[in-house]
């Protein structure tokens, strides 16, 4: 195993704290400890709970000595993206609006896991309530890439992919509404799944668009990020939508890393004009390299995935401004009286509590979603995006009657400069264009490391997409390709980030 503890997989420190060569007071003050050097830097967390982590993790370690069969991860320190309510922790959703905001439960995925026994490092920054690609939209400031600190770590969950792929934390977790695990994985060169709609709990998430929503996990590796997937999914009778079955066999397939016979589907709607050539070039080598492993690949057209974009900044921002109608100055968080009125009413209040509470991007969407569902409009916008929906499911459903898995480059570009989009909305939306049809069908994805673009040597990710419920499909494709890159390089491409990858701090 790698000597430093902040290095390694989370599958290697779990085996080190089974055999008893490590205990989880070492690894979890390893982390602290970097966190300490270099978060200064990367600003990936909103809050650290160094306490409550150090508790946890010793309280393990007397479990293990006691002789208790623990769970696998028992042990292995976790970050947890700040959308996600932590009993007696600061959860913020990246907004001011929830500034000081303890929640009084934990969601049911924080739940599971406190029940597998990880100790939680803290918090991680996001957009706010979860609207961008780039972390700028936190009201806390921008998080940084650890590949290049004037560069965006993706978004919303540009806190846990940078955690990650700055050696904070080696697990993470996110949540995917149109994106938001997959496109961050793709441009700091980690791993990241949106599981199948319902196969993780939404209970406990503060909710962006309920019908997309979906929580999965962040890490470094395929087999990692199977780890945590199947701690954090399974039926959960608090989530209405949640799946009664058991979570798909997602760590077996990452162990066997198998393609030999699988049918692959490159969609032709996505990767074409407006891709940028280093990520066209790396997701036609990753393709090569899964039929060098006995794939088999087809074009396949998705004819309506030119609508998803339009349909999702339809259906989002109405969803969006449904959920967010709670934040209403009497439930949570923030309260604001108007200047110069004596005796303010309750509307009054909520109107200069929102809009001292809420960012640009969160007013622009909720504007967009009242517009988009009020009477005499609805079906014009809000009916036709649902009828959108519909087409782009059954391009799927077609699609998946001839391969097993579909593939794309994750993200259209690597990651672009901080402040680069932040006053072009459209601009930002784009990026999002290959990862929005998943959340709109509810099928899983996944984006694994393709490699690194010639013009700018930032990473470049590819997308696996998976019919519903077969969540391990993904697994399959994406450890096989994990294993040919890195007999092909030698190293994990992580190992390539030119400054804090390898040393953020010459000498930490
Ligand atoms: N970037 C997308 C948006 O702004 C996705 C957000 C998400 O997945 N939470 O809506």
């Amino acid at each position: 195993m790698n000597t430093d503890l902040t290095r390694a997989s989370a599958a290697e420190l779990a085996d080190a704290l089974a055999s008893k060569s490590i205990s989880s007071v070492e690894v979890t003050q390893a982390h602290l400890d970097r966190i300490a050097a270099v978060d200064g830097q990367v600003h990936a967390y909103l809050h650290v709970d160094a306490e409550g982590a150090l508790a946890t993790a010793r309280a393990i370690d007397e479990r293990r000595a006691a002789g208790e069969s623990l769970p696998t991860l028992a042990g292995v320190p976790i970050a947890v993206k700040d959308v996600m309510t932590t009993k007696g922790l600061p959860t913020t959703c990246g907004s001011r609006m929830l500034e000081g905001w303890i929640p009084p439960y934990d969601a049911t995925v924080v739940r599971h896991i406190k029940a597998a026994g990880m100790p939680i490092l803290g918090k991680t920054n996001m957009d706010e309530f979860a609207m961008g690609s780039s972390t700028e939209h936190s009201a806390y400031g921008p998080s940084r890439n650890p590949w290049d600190l004037e560069r965006i770590p993706g978004g919303s969950g540009g806190g846990s992919s940078a955690v990650i792929a700055s050696f904070q934390a080696p697990l993470a977790t996110g949540t995917d509404t149109g994106g938001s695990i997959r496109q961050p994985a793709a441009v700091t060169g980690t791993v990241g799944t949106k599981p199948t709609y319902g196969g993780v709990s939404r209970y406990g998430l503060v909710a962006l668009a309920s019908s997309l929503d979906q929580a999965g996990p962040c890490a470094r590796t395929v087999l990692d990020t199977a780890l945590l997937h199947e701690v954090m999914g399974g039926h959960d009778p608090l989530d209405s939508t949640s799946i009664d079955a058991p979570v798909p066999p997602v760590v077996e397939a990452a162990r066997r890393a198998d393609v030999a016979g699988m049918r692959i589907g490159v969609v032709k709607e996505l990767g074409g004009e407006g891709y940028q050539p280093g990520v066209r070039a790396r997701f036609d080598e990753a393709v090569a390299l899964l039929v060098e492993r006995g794939a088999e690949v087809v074009e396949v057209s998705c004819p309506n995935f030119d609508y998803a974009l339009a349909a999702y900044y339809l259906i989002l921002p109405s969803e969006a401004s449904s959920n967010l109608a709670k934040f209403d100055a009497m439930r949570y968080g923030m309260r604001v009286l108007p200047e110069g009125i004596d005796a303010p009413t309750a509307e009054q209040v909520m109107a200069a509590t929102r809009d001292a509470g809420f960012g640009d991007e969160v007013k622009r969407r909720i504007i967009l979603g009242t517009y988009a569902l009020s009477s005499g409009y609805y079906d014009a916008y809000y009916g036709s995006a649902q009828k959108v929906r519909t087409l782009i499911a059954q391009d799927f459903a077609r699609a998946y009657e001839k391969v097993d898995v579909l593939v794309s480059p994750t993200a259209p570009t690597t990651a672009f400069k901080l402040g680069d989009k932040l006053d072009d909305p459209m601009a930002m939306y784009l990026n999002d264009i290959a990862t929005i049809p998943a959340n709109l069908a509810g099928v899983p994805g996944m984006s694994v490391p393709s490699g690194v673009a010639d013009e700018d040597g930032l990473p470049t990710g590819i997308q696996i997409l998976a019919p519903a419920t077969k969540d391990e499909r993904l697994y399959s494709v994406g450890a096989a390709l994990e294993q040919a890159l890195l007999e092909r390089w030698g190293a994990p491409i992580l190992s390539r980030a030119p400054e804090l990858g390898a040393d953020l701090v010459k000498g930490a």
